[in-house]
Formats: structure tokens, C-alpha cells, sequence
């Protein structure tokens, strides 16, 4: 496990400490990949353990859709982003190269959970989550900051991308404009993450620079194709 860096009960799965066998080797946390239910049930609920709560799954669509979730363990509709303002919820977003980003409010208490891909960034992900915290933030009237944690993924230098994705994403996001080793063109999702979370305001952002597809520890679907997904998980206190 990977701690997050918020103030709350925060991290990233990594491959290890799960019952999946090759090529989902061990801690697959993805119901939708061809893994074995029983063995999925067993790493997630080993999640749970370590979470010290039950936690909902995100199902993403790759859009902006955000989900507010009001009770432990509720199976969430299909959504892009969770939130919660209730003690004992755990969300989790599940990712292999896409980024899982994690946010707790601390004016509110709020968490959220976000599965932040190339086209949710680009439909407006990350600004549609943080409206959502603002939205709840308002009726609270403590003062606090709002953090983030970025997780690993793939990083500028290995995802590569046709010419014309990369100027259309980049056109959004500027930061987001990347090259390869080999100098074909790239996107920097995390750095284009960060930058934009910036922008609407943050300033205690923690980002990981592990790089889900040079890192073996991590489940990359870009490098492996058939693979298992990792996950961040955010619990709120
Ligand atoms: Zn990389």
C-alpha cells in the first residue's frame, strides 16, 4: 500500500497482498477484467481490512458524472467521481494507467474519489468533483483547505498518442502536451491533473511520480493488455 498524504485514511493499492492469480497477479481489484469473482471478493474485502471500513467501488463511465454516497458499503450508481460527507464510507477508484485522484475538504469533512482517464479529464472531471465539494462546503462554515492526492499512472514519457489527441487534449490542457522516449507525441494526464487542480484553487496537492507502466509493482493495461486494476481508496472520518 501506497499512503496518500491526507489527512485522512488515504492510499493506493499496489499488485501485491492479493489471492489472483497470472495475469491478474495478486491484488486485481477489478470486477470487469476476467478475473475470478472469488478472488476479487477476497482482495477487496483484504482492502477493506486495511481501510478499517467497507468501500464502494466506483464503476466509471469516463465521463463527469459525480455520485454522493450516504451509507457504508452502498454500491454506487455508475459514476466518474464518489463523494461522501458520512463517517465510515470508504470510495475507492480503480485504475491500471488512468489516474485515481483522491480529495478531502477539510472545511467539511467531505472526501472524494475520482477515476480521472484522457476523456473524463477533457469532459471536465476534476472541475466537476471539486464544484461538488464546493456545493457541500457551502453549507458548512468552517474554514479548511481542500488536498489531493494524485496516484500513480502513466506517465508523459510512455503514453503515447496520435498527433492529432495529443493537440486536442493539449488545447484544453496545455500541460498536458507530452513526448515519448522516442519523440513521438504524448500525454501528461498527472501533470495536466495537477496543474489544473490548481487552478481551481488547491494548494496542497500530493502527486505520486510512479509511472504505472515502468513500474512492476503496479498494474499497467497499456503495457500488459489483460491485466488487474489497482485502486486509490479515501475514507472518510
Ligand atoms: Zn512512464
Amino acid at each position: 500500500m501506497i499512503d496518500a498524504g491526507l489527512p485522512v485514511r488515504a492510499f493506493f493499492t499496489t499488485r501485491d497482498g492479493g489471492v489472483s492469480v497470472p495475469p491478474y497477479e495478486s491484488l486485481n481489484l477489478a470486477v470487469h477484467v476476467g478475473d475470478e469473482p472469488h478472488a476479487v471478493a477476497t482482495n477487496r474485502a483484504r482492502v477493506a481490512d486495511h481501510a478499517g471500513v467497507p468501500v464502494s467501488y466506483l464503476v466509471a463511465e469516463h465521463g463527469i458524472a459525480v455520485a454522493r454516497l450516504t451509507a457504508p458499503g452502498e454500491s454506487p450508481p455508475a459514476a466518474d467521481a464518489l463523494v461522501t460527507t458520512v463517517p465510515g464510507v470508504g470510495l475507492a477508484a480503480i485504475a491500471a494507467d488512468c489516474v485515481p485522484v483522491l480529495l478531502h475538504d477539510s472545511a467539511s469533512g467531505a472526501v472524494a474519489a475520482v477515476h480521472a482517464g484522457r476523456e473524463g479529464l477533457f469532459a471536465g472531471v476534476i472541475d466537476a468533483t471539486v464544484a461538488a465539494l464546493l456545493d457541500i462546503r457551502g453549507g458548512h462554515r468552517a474554514r479548511g483547505q481542500m488536498r489531493a492526492s494524485i496516484g500513480p499512472a502513466i506517465c508523459g514519457r510512455c503514453y503515447e498518442v496520435p498527433v492529432a489527441m495529443r493537440a486536442r487534449v493539449a488545447a484544453r490542457h496545455a500541460s498536458a502536451f507530452a513526448t515519448t522516449r522516442t519523440g513521438t507525441a504524448a500525454l501528461d494526464l498527472p501533470r495536466a491533473i495537477e496543474t489544473r487542480l490548481g487552478e481551481l484553487g488547491l494548494s496542497g496537492i500530493v502527486r505520486s511520480h510512479e509511472c504505472t507502466a515502468e513500474s512492476s509493482r503496479l498494474f499497467s493495461h497499456r503495457r500488459d493488455g489483460v491485466t488487474g486494476r489497482f485502486a486509490g481508496i479515501v475514507v472518510c472520518e
